[in-house]
C-alpha cells in the first residue's frame, strides 16, 4: 500500500549529506571534539536520579533559566526545542501556514524554505548578489511584493559563511512587514550578533543551537531569544512536554562549561584563519567566513570531481556543487588542526 504524501514535501534533491565512514568527517559543521569530560559525568549522575515515571517539566524552567542567564536576558524571552530546526518549525507553525509566506534569500540554509513548505507556508525567494552577499534592494523588492509573515536571515549564512552586519539587520527590520528571524546557528564564531537588538517592541527573534559550539549535535537542542509575547505564543503552539528530561538536564549542565567552550570557539576561529590562508594559495575561490566552515570552489576542476577525489582520500566535505547558485562549490567544516591538515593535503593532491 502506498499513500502519496502532500506534493509540497520534497526537499531539494541532494540536500542530505551522506554519513559515510571516513577518517576525516568535515561535512556537517559539527564541533570536532566531544564535550568536556566533566559534562558526561555530571549528566550521568543526574540521569541516575531522574524521575523516569513522571513527565518532564513542561516549561523546562531550569534549562530556560540557565539559557537566559547565559545571555543575560529574562527567561520569558527564551523558547527552546529539539534542535534549532524545531524552533524554526514552531515559528512557521505559529506565524506561517496556508495563505502566508516566508521570504528567503538564496543561496541560504535549505531548511528555511523546506520547513516553510512542510508547514503549508508559501516561499518567496530573493537572490543574493554574485558574490553571495545580501542585496538590500532585492530584499526591498521581495518584501514589498510578497509581504511575508516571516523574513529569514541567516548570519553567518550557511553555506556561504557570510555575516550580515548590524546596519543590514536594522534595515531589513525597518522594511519587513512581519517577523524577522536571524538564524545564528553559527553566531558564536562571528564578531557580531543580532542578539543585542532583541526587544519586546521589535518583531525580531535570534535562533541558536547546541549542535556546534556546545559539541552536542547528538542531543538535538536549540533555542531562540525573542520578545516575551512571542515566546508565550510559541509555548502554546509546541507539543506538550516536547523537551524530554534528559535533554533539559544536558542543556543546563552544558552551560556550566562556558569557559571551556569559549576557548574552543576561539581556537576554531583561529584555525579558520589558518585554513582560509592556506586555501588562498590554491587554485580555488574562497568566500570570507564568520562561521565554523568555509565555502570554496575549485577554479580548474569540477567540484563534484574534487569532492570524490577527497572522499577517495577518506576526507568527507559537503558537496554543494549541484545546488542552485552554488555551481561547483564545496563546503568544509573547520576540524582539529590534524583533520584540517589531512584535508589540505588531500585537496592539494586532488587539485594536482
Ligand atoms: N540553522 C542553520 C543555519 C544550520 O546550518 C543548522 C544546522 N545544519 C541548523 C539551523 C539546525 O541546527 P540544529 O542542529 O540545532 O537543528
Amino acid at each position: 500500500m502506498t499513500i502519496a504524501p502532500r506534493d509540497d514535501f520534497a526537499l531539494m534533491a541532494g540536500y542530505h549529506s551522506p554519513q559515510v565512514d571516513v577518517a576525516v568527517r568535515l561535512n556537517t559543521n559539527e564541533a570536532p571534539e566531544p564535550p568536556p569530560e566533566g559534562f558526561g559525568l555530571a549528566l550521568a549522575t543526574e540521569l541516575a536520579e531522574l524521575d523516569w515515571h513522571r513527565y518532564p517539566d513542561r516549561s523546562y524552567s531550569a534549562l530556560r533559566g540557565a539559557i537566559a542567564a547565559h545571555h543575560d536576558v529574562d527567561p520569558a524571552q527564551v523558547f527552546a526545542a529539539n534542535g534549532s530546526n524545531e524552533v524554526l518549525q514552531t515559528l512557521c507553525l505559529a506565524y506561517g501556514g496556508p495563505g502566508r509566506t516566508v521570504a528567503v534569500f538564496e543561496p541560504t540554509y535549505a531548511l528555511h524554505s523546506h520547513i516553510a513548505r512542510i508547514t503549508g507556508t508559501g516561499v518567496a525567494t530573493g537572490e543574493r548578489t554574485e558574490d553571495m552577499a545580501l542585496d538590500l534592494d532585492e530584499v526591498r523588492r521581495v518584501l514589498a511584493e510578497a509581504e511575508p509573515a516571516i523574513t529569514f536571515l541567516c548570519s553567518p549564512n550557511n553555506p556561504t559563511g557570510m555575516l550580515d552586519d548590524e546596519a543590514t539587520v536594522r534595515e531589513v527590520l525597518a522594511m519587513a512587514p512581519g517577523l524577522v528571524v536571524v538564524d545564528e546557528a553559527y553566531g558564536q564564531f562571528a564578531p557580531w550578533s543580532a542578539l543585542e537588538l532583541v526587544d519586546d517592541d521589535r518583531p525580531l527573534v535570534v535562533t541558536r543551537t547546541y549542535s556546534k559550539t556546545w559539541s552536542m549535535a547528538a542531543a538535538r537542542l536549540g533555542y531562540l531569544i525573542g520578545p516575551r509575547p512571542l515566546v508565550a505564543q510559541l509555548d502554546e503552539v509546541v507539543l506538550p512536554y516536547h523537551l524530554d528530561a534528559m535533554k533539559q538536564a544536558a542543556g543546563r549542565l552544558a552551560l556550566g562549561f562556558d569557559a571551556a567552550m569559549r576557548a574552543r570557539v576561539a581556537a576554531l576561529v583561529e584555525e579558520r584563519g589558518r585554513l582560509a590562508a592556506r586555501l588562498a594559495d590554491l587554485p580555488v575561490t574562497v568566500w570570507p567566513s564568520a562561521a565554523n566552515f568555509i565555502l570554496f570552489r575549485p577554479q580548474e576542476l569540477d567540484g563534484a570531481v574534487v569532492w570524490q577525489a577527497l572522499l577517495d582520500r577518506s576526507v568527507l566535505v559537503r558537496d554543494c556543487s549541484s545546488w542552485p547558485r552554488l555551481d561547483g562549490c564545496l563546503r568544509v567544516t573547520i576540524g582539529t588542526p590534524a583533520e584540517d591538515d589531512a584535508f589540505l593535503a588531500a585537496l592539494e593532491d586532488a587539485l594536482r
